[in-house]
């Protein structure tokens, strides 16, 4: 039994987790001049962009016929201003091709400090190497999330709030409430991938041989392909996505795919299957680290430099939403007047031995404020990629822009129920929206 005295903390806004949707949420409800508090188990923000170090910001925008190249913007906001504060420090490169839309390669040392930066400029108390292990209710089976106990070193903390964002990725706070929640296509989740980057890399000839396009074509994945059935590396995944970065001779490295020693796909929720995502992941770099270094050209004096700090989780647990975001709402660009975010992202469904691709072409959708509401409870919202969508939505619903304008949303949603003392499910989503235009979200 820990005999350490509980510390007691109050604040507005309580928000749990310090990924894309965090830290996004955290600046719009401080901006409305309320008490912040982030708490975040790691000692810097970014979660899977810089944890797990997926390495672009996805969503940007809308992804082209192959024939006809445009790059054209459909995420603005809170994303635009904090790739204009990854430039001020040279932490984001320009957009690269990535199948039939773009994407951009950001350092995730670079994105610790801008973090940083927004949390002292906008006086967000945040709580680092802080982990969230229970949610504070009124107890009288309403569901009124009150805010959450915090184990830190220094012991545990009560953090009481007016407003909840879960922004853990994982619905964690939801979860602990007992509100509704789901895991993937009935439990089955996207498999987790351990990213890594090699430096000592030649880039130009690296280019010049296999082209610009970040997924790497044919020509690569057999030569994957033919190695793996000759049994001289493991390599389970052949369809690999390698991108120059913004430092000399690196390459960012998303190509491994983890499965469990006995073969099954992984759930990153379940302690046995994230431990073993970590060892398997770890020597699956090694394995194609090696293999790039043998065999690909431009890589023959290249070497592992780092890997995420933890392996990269696409999907876990997800809040069971007033609206549930549907695949074909993804497939056929719906547009909503209550929609508060827009994707332009395909479905990238990381499952089986290949990853699966499906566009939408020169067109977007857009993704309605209810599906940041959980079916129950009150006080508490949701932010990011635990949102309500169907398991091939998400696919598409859950890249960096998306999450950086749900936060933006959501934050902002929380920001006005508090000030006006209403429950998320009592503001409309075409109220949040005309607000959101108004500071720059470009929904119009
Ligand atoms: C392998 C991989 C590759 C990807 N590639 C790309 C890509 O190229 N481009 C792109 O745009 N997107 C990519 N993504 C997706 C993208 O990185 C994530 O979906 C996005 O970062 C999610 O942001 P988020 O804020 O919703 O959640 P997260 O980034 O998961 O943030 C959640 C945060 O909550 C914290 N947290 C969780 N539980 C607790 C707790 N109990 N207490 C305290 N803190 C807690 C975590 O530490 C984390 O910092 C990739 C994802 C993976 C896994």
């Amino acid at each position: 039994m820990d005999v350490r005295k509980q510390i007691d903390l109050k604040t507005d806004v309580l928000i749990v987790g310090g990924g894309a949707a965090g830290l996004s949420a955290a600046v719009a409800a401080a901006r409305n001049g309320l008490k912040v508090t982030l708490v975040e188990r790691y000692g810097f923000c970014g979660g899977g962009a810089v944890a797990g170090m997926s390495g672009t910001i996805c969503g940007l925008y809308q992804a082209f016929k192959p024939e006809k190249p445009i790059l054209e913007q459909v995420v603005f906001g809170f994303a635009n201003e904090f790739i204009n504060a990854l430039e001020g420090r040279n932490g984001i490169g320009d957009p690269v091709l990535y199948g039939n839309t773009y994407t951009r390669v950001h350092d995730p040392l670079v994105w610790r400090h801008v973090s940083d930066g927004f949390i002292r400029h906008e006086n967000i108390q945040v709580i680092y190497h802080a982990m969230v292990v229970g949610v504070i209710t009124s107890g009288n089976g309403s569901d009124e999330v009150l805010g959450a106990k915090v184990f830190t070193k220094q012991g545990l903390l009560d953090i009481r709030a007016k407003m909840t964002i879960d922004a853990s990725g994982d619905a964690e706070v939801v979860a602990m409430a007992g509100l509704p929640s789901f895991i993937g296509d009935e439990g089955k989740v996207q498999n987790p991938t351990m990213i890594f980057r090699i430096l000592g890399v030649d880039v130009e000839a690296f280019i010049k041989k296999y082209g610009d396009n970040a997924i790497k074509g044919q020509e690569v994945a057999s030569l994957i392909q033919s190695k793996n059935e000759q049994k001289q590396y493991f390599l389970p995944r052949s369809k690999v996505f390698l991108f120059p970065t913004t430092r000399p001779n690196e390459l960012l490295c998303n190509c491994t795919r983890i499965l469990g020693d006995d073969g099954r796909e992984l759930n990153p929720l379940f302690y046995q299957d994230f431990t073993e995502a970590e060892l398997n992941g770890r020597e699956q770099v090694t394995e194609y680290a090696r293999f790039f270094k043998e065999n690909l050209i431009g890589c023959e004096q290249s070497f592992v430099n780092d890997t995420g700090v933890q392996v990269g989780v696409r999907q876990t647990r997800q809040v069971e939403g007033k609206y549930k975001l549907t695949n074909k709402d993804v497939v056929v660009g719906s547009k909503f007047e209550n929609g508060i975010a827009r994707s332009a992202w395909p479905i990238e469904l990381h499952s089986g031995n290949k990853p699966r691709v499906e566009w939408l072409y020169n067109d977007f959708y857009e993704i309605p404020y209810e599906c940041f509401i959980p079916q129950r409870g009150k006080n508490i919202l949701v932010a990011g990629r635990c949102l309500s969508a169907e398991h091939e939505a998400v696919a598409s619903a859950r890249v960096t822009a998306q999450c950086f304008a749900y936060g933006q949303a959501i934050g902002e949603a929380a920001s006005i129920c508090i000030k006006n003392n209403l429950q998320p499910n009592q503001l409309s989503g075409s109220d949040l929206r005309l607000v959101l235009n108004q500071k720059g979200a470009q929904l119009n």
